[in-house]
């Protein structure tokens, strides 16, 4: 051996028995790890280190950890998504969206609609270096066609106008440059409109999200993209006459009483929905799902099917509007008072139609994700999650199954499935522990314990005040 391996052999040495580094990262230890592509592992240590998992192993087996937490008892999930939210839409709570969602386990989310100037800023707070808050996706505005619903007069004005093909193309070149991760198509464009924005985002490598456009087939449209919200439409291609609705639909859209866009819309959904579902054939149902095999369907339960399973009917309805700030909590009090009361009879059969129509797209291999439109129609941004997860297991899926819609289906979304979704070494450590098994009931994912967000450990008090700074000093 010469001189220089000798040295090198010596310096092994001492590393291995004297100057070891002190331990870093935390273990959660003798957890029962759950997620959607290894099951259930049980009696786990699980380490994570800087915002990466660094090991997941059988609590038999020593580890070294600076930090240690007891998880004997508990359940480990990985980070939840909210695949469907609007951090922007409304003011009074922006500012506190964050902290919530954080409280309730949620570690992502994709925010489906919001304009440039406003959703820049909050992007770049929530990206900034040590933020406490959740990973964020975003598309940017509605991309809606030449009458736009979201325009600012009687809705908020999250939506665009895209009149022609070349505005469209325009749009979503700038929008690339301004770093959206993908796009948001909205229901009033026209074909040649849709075409155009397929076109540009695939050449620019964005997913794209759409809602069916009253223009246009759910077969069709639902085909060309990537995700597909609130099932809105698709009812219109299930019924027997789908194709005269169609013709009927065309028409309208010319707009000859000049109608606002938002009028516009409400006008045709009045006209058609019912009719269309009360039309349904399962014949033109399935050949309308077999076009849309491989696009994420988005059904929004909590919205779609409110009148089912109003908020303010549970048990913890009291403690999620405890965390909403105080401006706003006697408004949503209310509002959530006066719909469980009144349910809207088009409102009950919708939600009924969204129900069975998930549990369909479900059996026939159609990937489901898990949104909720917070804060639209008193959706608590967090709370109403789980209430989505709650509504998916009862359209069908398994509780495993529903966590995998708020895990690895929107993970997989943005092709980031070897990075997020599972409890695996490697993977960013985003991750919730929980009191109670949420696979013997989908409910128990609310019993959180405590939340891991980009590597940090927030205990459930951490959490709770988190959300009393972020409206008391946002
Ligand atoms: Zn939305």
């Amino acid at each position: 051996m010469n001189t220089a391996a000798r040295i090198v052999l010596l310096l092994v040495v001492a590393l291995l028995t004297g100057c070891q580094p002190a331990p870093s990262g935390t273990a959660i230890t003798n957890v029962t790890v759950i997620d959607a592509i290894n099951g259930v592992r049980e009696d786990q240590t699980v380490v994570f280190d800087g915002d990466r998992i660094a090991a997941v192993s059988s609590s038999r087996q020593e580890v070294d950890a600076a930090r240690t937490i007891d998880g004997t008892g508990k359940f480990l999930i990985p980070g939840l998504w909210d695949f469907h939210v609007h951090l922007t839409y409304d003011d009074s709570l922006t500012d506190v969206m964050p902290a919530l969602f954080l409280s309730y386990g949620i570690t992502s989310v994709r925010d489906t609609g919001g304009l440039m100037h406003k959703m820049l800023p909050v992007v770049e707070e929530l990206r900034s270096d040590g933020a406490i808050a959740p990973r964020v996706f975003f598309s940017g505005p509605l991309l809606d066609g030449a009458f736009v619903v979201y325009d600012g007069e009687s809705r908020p004005e999250i939506g665009v106008r895209n009149a022609t093909p070349a505005d469209a193309r325009a749009a979503i070149t700038e929008l690339e440059t301004q770093g959206v991760d993908f796009i948001k198509i909205y229901e009033m464009v026209s074909p040649d409109v849709f075409d155009a924005m397929v076109e540009t985002a695939n050449e620019l490598g964005l997913p794209i999200d759409s809602h069916v456009p009253l223009s246009m087939r759910a077969r069709v449209a639902g085909a060309a993209v990537d995700s597909i919200e609130h099932l809105r439409n698709i009812e219109l291609d299930c019924a027997s006459n789908a194709a005269e609705l169609h013709e009927t639909r065309l028409e309208l859209l010319g707009n000859p009483d000049a109608l606002p866009g938002a009028e516009l819309r409400s006008s045709m959904h009045s006209l058609q929905r019912t009719p269309a579902i009360e039309a349904y054939d399962e014949k033109a149902c399935d050949q309308t799902l077999a076009a849309l095999r491989s696009t994420m369907q988005v059904p929004t339960l909590r919205l779609g099917a409110f009148s089912l399973a109003p908020p303010a009917r549970r048990d913890d309805w009291e403690d999620a509007l405890a965390r909403i700030p105080p401006a706003v909590r006697e408004d949503w009090r209310s509002s959530a008072m006066e719909l469980a009361g009144n349910p809207v009879q088009e409102f009950v059969q919708f939600g009924k139609w969204a129900m069975f129509l998930t549990g369909r797209m479900h059996a026939q291999g159609i990937p489901i994700g898990a949104g909720t439109d917070t804060p639209i129609l008193v959706a608590v941004p967090g709370y109403s999650l789980h209430s989505e997860l709650e509504y998916l297991v009862a359209a069908g899926l398994s509780p495993l199954e529903a966590i995998a819609s708020a895990t690895v289906r929107p993970a997989e979304y943005f092709s980031l499935q070897d990075e997020m979704g599972a409890i695996e070494v490697g993977k960013k450590a985003d991750l919730v522990l929980l009191d109670a098994n949420p696979l013997d009931d989908i409910a128990n994912t609310r019993s959180i314990s405590g939340v891991v967000t980009k590597g940090d450990y927030l205990h459930k008090e951490s959490l709770l005040d988190l959300v009393q700074k972020a409206y008391r000093d946002p």
